[in-house]
């Protein structure tokens, strides 16, 4: 089974200011309940178990004061519980694995940031034509397609401009009828300067309208910066931002899309390092490139698994960078300013990302049980 999202825009409407009224009602409720979570670990160390919160936030329900929450349905509240109870179970993973720097609890969000609800099969009703009931009322959407019968979740999510979204998530089975294998395997790195290299020396590099845009956002972010914080010019800024951003994200996804299904028409199998990134974001706040990384992974899992292609990932702390791809010595005092490196053992020149893409790619093969021998490609002399 594979997991599809279909979205669609809400159309404006007075209406919908009672589904940001409910948006805006979950960041409360998520906040209250991150408060208790931190406050449960730092008075016992311990993980609040989600089932008891869950009974206390019914019990808050019934007091006048909280009788508001009501107005959020009660999926969407046991969908921000689960939510902050897997990042908590993330964050004490790691604390218990005893990685460094010690992870922090996760954050609050303000409620501000908070922009989505979601709701399972009930709150909310698929009408005919355009429109969906959601909580008793009736919105219109923008219908550009057809959405399957076996909805599993329904987001309502409110986007930094303030228009409203619906997210259905549907799985579908797998569908193997255009799965043409090639045969061909391959490694990839990340790079630092190019996106991707293969370890036959192949570079990927971002497109140029992507790096347009994103040259584009850093002029307004610093026009953004020089502004009075909450003067009417800083609000304007910060809306074109806001707008860049959002295109940034769109030409991003757009370049993933295409470079996912060109790999996967090329390869049967691809093999990536493990960026190990889920819910890591939000406790460490990475850098952007490595989100746009596990980004880019998720898509080309995704086009992978319509396809019959397997994208396997190698453990991240294999050294892939440092381990002489033709005789396995590894040079234990690379800098990651050294693009190229000379091997001590056997006299190899490595270019360092296509060096790492062939340890991934062999790494992956073996975990796999293929055992590739090591390639035969010529390697030229220091
Ligand atoms: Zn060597």
């Amino acid at each position: 089974m594979i997991v599809k999202t279909y979205k669609f825009k809400l159309y404006r409407a007075k209406r919908n200011r009672f589904l940001h009224q409910q948006i805006d009602i979950a960041g409360i409720i998520w906040n209250h309940c991150s408060a208790l979570h931190r406050r449960d670990y730092r008075l016992t160390g311990k993980h609040l178990n989600q089932y008891e919160l869950m009974a206390h936030i019914a019990k808050l329900k019934q007091r006048p004061r909280y009788a508001f929450w009501n107005l959020v349905g009660s999926q969407a509240i046991q969908d921000i519980v689960q939510r902050i109870d897997r990042s908590y179970t993330l964050f004490f993973r790691n604390l218990k694995a005893g990685v460094t720097p010690k992870p922090s609890p996760p954050g609050f969000r303000k409620v501000k940031k908070y922009s989505s609800f979601t709701l399972k099969q009930a709150g909310w009703k698929l009408l005919g034509g355009n429109r969906v009931k959601i909580q008793g009322r009736i919105y219109k959407f923008s219908k550009s397609r057809d959405i399957p019968a076996d909805v599993k979740t329904l987001t309502i999510k409110r986007d930094n401009l303030g228009a409203l979204w619906l997210y259905f998530v549907v799985e579908v089975a797998e569908d193997q009828s255009n799965q043409v294998l090639s045969g061909n395997s391959a490694g990839f790195d990340f790079g630092l300067k190019a996106f991707l290299t293969t370890d036959t020396g192949d570079v990927i590099e971002s497109p140029l309208y992507y790096r347009q845009a994103m040259a584009e956002l850093k002029l307004a972010q610093q026009n953004l910066s020089r502004k009075v914080k909450g003067s009417h010019g800083w609000r304007k800024a910060k809306l074109i931002v806001a707008r860049i951003q959002q295109r940034v994200v769109n030409k991003r996804r757009d370049f993933f899309f295409k470079l996912a299904h060109t790999l996967t028409d090329q390869y049967d199998r691809l093999y990536f390092e493990d960026l190990n990134m889920k819910g890591m974001q939000r406790l460490w706040g990475r850098k952007v490139g490595d989100l746009a990384r596990s980004e880019f992974l998720g898509i080309l899992k995704y086009v992978a698994g319509s396809k019959g292609t397997v994208v396997h990932l190698v453990d991240r702390f294999y050294p892939s960078s440092k381990t002489c791809s033709d005789c396995g010595w590894v040079y234990q005092g690379l800098k990651l300013s050294e693009r190229q490196w000379g091997c001590a053992n056997c006299g190899v020149l490595h270019d360092r990302d296509q060096n790492a893409a062939s340890n991934i790619r062999r790494e992956g093969a073996s975990s796999l049980g293929l055992g590739e021998v090591r390639p035969d490609r010529p390697a030229f002399a220091v």
